[in-house]
């Protein structure tokens, strides 16, 4: 479970500022993120992966506050328990496809770079309909084929947690449909949480739960009468 709780955050000298008063996500669910551009999604993603740092308040995943971590327990946190696809895939051009997809072992120690994940890797690939690609340079590949490979990744360590920041951005309807669709059943098979950004609301009907972010929005005049009173 993710619990965040009088969770306030601001980008040094920016003036945009999150803060979520209380939002439970539930284990095993899978959650849609709306809301207009700029608004903090992708920021709310990268503090529950660990990426940034609590500024003020709590994350609680599963028992653990992210605020009392230091920068490598969260490091740490995030490499055991997250799996993050980005809009634009990072994947890395001059490694195969498969090589792409065994990155985590290379970064971390959430998962053993033994035979049997390497047949993970494999049986992963072969269900998001690329078993012909798995010796490829990534370079050679589409669009979609990117996006499944970069979602493959993400999955090979079984992670607690899967965020998503608008995979299927770039991609078709029917693109897109596939990619939904590897996320949400292997999120079903391995329990786990699934976090997703995406404006196509088409998608929407797929998921447990739409957090949208219209209800975080700060107004103006709150904003600024709350810099006036730090002044
Ligand atoms: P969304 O994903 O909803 O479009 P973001 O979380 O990316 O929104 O950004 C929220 C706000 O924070 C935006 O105003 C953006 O410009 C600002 N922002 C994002 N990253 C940084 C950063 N590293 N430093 C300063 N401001 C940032
Ligand atoms: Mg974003």
């Amino acid at each position: 479970m993710i619990e965040i709780q009088q969770l306030k955050f601001s980008y040094p000298r920016s003036h945009f500022h999150l803060h979520i008063s209380d939002l439970t996500i539930e284990t095993a669910s899978v959650s849609a993120v709306v809301g207009p551009s700029g608004s903090g999604k992708t920021t709310l993603l990268h503090l529950v992966a660990g990426i940034l740092p609590i500024g003020v308040g709590n994350v609680l995943v599963d028992q653990t506050d992210l605020s009392t971590l230091t920068d490598a327990e969260r490091r740490r946190f995030r490499l055991q328990q997250v799996g993050l696809v980005f809009q634009d895939f990072e994947l890395i051009d001059y490694l195969s496809v498969i090589d792409n997809v065994l990155l985590p072992c290379r970064i971390g120690d959430a998962v053993a770079l033994d035979d049997g994940t390497q047949q993970r890797a494999v049986n992963l690939l072969e269900r998001s309909g690329l078993a012909d690609h798995i010796r490829k340079p990534v370079t050679k590949l589409s669009q979609g084929e990117k996006q499944r490979v970069a979602i493959c990744r993400a999955l090979l360590p079984k992670p607690a947690i899967l965020m998503a920041d608008e995979p299927t951005g770039n991609l078709d309807p029917k693109t897109s449909d596939q990619i939904l669709e590897l996320m949400l059943s292997s999120a079903r098979e391995y329990k786990t949480t699934v976090m997703m950004v995406t404006h196509d609301h088409s998608l929407l009907h797929q998921f447990d739960r739409v957090i949208d972010f219209e209800q975080f929005l700060t107004s103006p005049e709150t904003a600024s009468s709350a810099e006036g009173a730090s002044i």
